[in-house]
């Protein structure tokens, strides 16, 4: 029985994912609970996020390298390692009471 080498590190791949799951309960990125019931295709989906991407040499299987995080965010970081700032939206608006009457 051959092995298929891309699949050589699936088991262990596995149970890192389970220990993630059953320690994390929020989404590492966003920081909202995350639905680990839902399907792995849904965008809510739990999925296992390297914070170091392996595309920059981070270990897929180092347990301090792993966080919990949505489908959706973990799709939307891609490569980089933190997503870009939000500009707060909290900036009370100006009144404009010119009155020069
Ligand atoms: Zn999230």
């Amino acid at each position: 029985m051959a092995t298929n080498p891309r699949r050589a590190n699936g088991h262990r791949r596995d149970r890192l994912r389970r220990r993630v799951l059953a320690a994390y309960d929020a989404c590492a990125i966003c920081g909202h609970p995350v639905d680990k019931t839902l399907p792995p295709n849904d965008p809510g989906a739990p999925e296992v996020d390297e914070i170091i991407p392996v595309s920059l040499g981070g270990n897929p299987l180092d347990w301090t390298n792993v966080q919990l995080a949505h489908r959706r965010c973990n799709q939307r970081k891609g490569n980089r390692l933190q997503l870009p700032s939000e500009p707060s939206a909290s900036e009370p608006a100006q009144p404009t009471t010119s009155r020069d009457w």
